[in-house]
């Protein structure tokens, strides 16, 4: 069947600006109310809420109509008489007088109401119906807030000249402290892929090859026993540059950071941002991610502070060994190499982090372009000859042809958001998020495969005893 589309729809917000005019709305039923000869109700779509009245001809069929339902209806905007005018709904100073409806299509009754929110709702139910959940008004503002940001940062850093650049999600396992999900090679069998705990050794490559300017609103996994708000997978804002200071590179992501929390109407506290060393940092504060809002209760404040002079190791009691204190690829200062053998702890680090209100955002550093400091320093965390060749050798190989000094940071795009959404879970600001116990819910998800997809992976499934 053909739709004929006589008239275009308008998004609801846009009805305002069609006073006395025919329009045509589209959405889902937000809220019904029955007034004896006439139904009011309360149409909802991504742009905001309208009311609708339906009386005469059309009150048997709106009397039908139940939460959730998808309606077209065309109808004439009229303004609202004065004491009937809602303040509360960007919409509030008219209303439509439908003239037909179409019911698009039904819902079954919701587990909760979304006209309702679904804050008190278990969260196992909100998970399992997502798309439901995502309707409420203040999902749907996180995702657009979402969108707002990533487009800020999308659009600031190519203003600046960055180039956003996809690096594999099938990769090699890169160490960034956590442990890899892997991925069974079918052509290969008995090998595997890792997925990036973080694109760290590719966006170094894209500097030696040359691009200079990188980012990339990336995905990275790290296979981690699931405590606190951590998720499977998470999104960063990955950055890399070549010939920078560090100045260079807190600059550019501070103003970003400026413009984002403009966007977000947020007011801070430090600007320019405080700039602590580690050591202030703990003698003071006695953690590395300090809160340093003067209101802790103002919602609307954001104190960022940067952290530099980090150590470069720090003393693995367990392992008895050293382990870089963020990752192996950062340089240590020039001045403190020649502490390396006898008091590696005091060996200062080119690593800047930057915190917000009590939570990590965004780690980085200048890293080691020479392959003989970087060589060094593997050795000294105890690797082998052979595992620096099996793990790092393509980096090292690629650090002998004319690696330029180059470093970067990475934010954490979900703590981002949920500071500035106000939010107490990055859950929140994730569309389709993990559960504490890494299950996706919506999907059902991590979920059995049949016989033949194992057979042809070369996989034989262990039951635990
Ligand atoms: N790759 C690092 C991380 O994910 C950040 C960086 O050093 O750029 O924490």
């Amino acid at each position: 069947m053909i739709r004929l589309r006589s008239m275009e729809r308008i998004n609801i917000l846009k009805t305002t600006e069609y006073a006395g005019k025919k329009v045509k709305v589209c959405g889902w039923v937000h809220s019904r109310r029955d007034h004896g000869k006439l139904i009011f109700i309360d149409l909802r779509d991504r742009s905001g809420l309208l009311q609708v009245v339906f009386s005469g001809e059309l009150y048997e069929k709106a009397n039908k109509l139940r939460s959730e339902w998808v309606v077209e209806i065309e109808g004439v905007v009229n303004e609202r008489p004065k004491g009937m005018i809602n303040d509360e709904l960007a919409t509030g100073q008219i209303e439509m007088k439908a003239e037909r409806l179409e019911i698009l299509n039904k819902s079954e009754t919701p587990p909760f109401e979304v006209s309702e929110g679904s804050e008190g709702i278990k969260e196992e139910i909100r998970l399992k119906y997502r798309y439901l959940d995502l309707r409420t008004e203040r999902m749907k503002n996180n995702i657009v807030l979402r969108h707002k940001v990533v487009k800020l940062i999308r659009d600031y850093l190519d203003e600046k000249e960055f180039l956003e650049i996809e690096t594999p999600v099938l990769t090699k396992s890169t160490p960034e402290g956590a442990r890899d999900f892997l991925v069974p090679s079918r052509l290969h069998l008995g090998e595997f892929y890792a997925l990036p705990q973080a694109p760290q050794q590719l966006k170094q490559l894209l500097m030696v090859a040359g691009l200079e300017k990188y980012f990339q609103i990336a995905r990275c996994f790290r296979d981690e026993d699931l405590r606190g708000d951590r998720q499977p997978e998470f999104t960063q804002l990955d950055f890399e540059m070549s010939f920078p200071s560090q100045e260079e590179i807190m600059e550019i992501i501070e103003e970003l950071m400026i413009k984002i929390a403009e966007l977000a109407g947020k007011k801070l506290t430090f600007k320019p941002f405080k700039i602590l060393t580690y050591k202030e940092c703990m003698d003071k504060y006695k953690t590395d991610s300090p809160d340093l809002r003067k209101d802790k209760n103002d919602p609307d404040e954001l104190a960022f502070a940067w952290v530099v002079d980090w150590p470069l190791f720090e003393w693995n009691k367990e392992e008895k060994r050293y382990d870089p204190m963020h990752h192996i690829f950062t340089s240590p200062k020039e001045e403190d190499i020649g502490l390396l053998e006898k008091e590696p702890l005091k060996v200062r680090s080119w690593q800047h982090d930057l915190v917000c209100n009590g939570h990590e955002i965004a780690g980085g550093s200048i890293r080691n372009h020479d392959p003989k400091i970087q060589k060094k320093i593997f050795e000294f965390v105890g690797l082998s000859e052979e595992e620096i060749n099996n793990k790092f050798g393509h980096l090292l190989r690629a650090f002998e042809y004319g690696a330029p000094p180059h470093g970067g940071i990475a934010m954490g795009i979900d703590r981002l958001l949920m500071i500035l959404a106000g939010e107490d879970s990055i859950r929140e600001v994730i569309a389709f998020p993990k559960t504490g116990d890494g299950r996706d819910l919506t999907m059902e998800a991590p979920s059995d495969v049949s016989e033949k997809q194992l057979k042809e992976l070369g996989i034989k499934i262990r039951k635990k005893d």
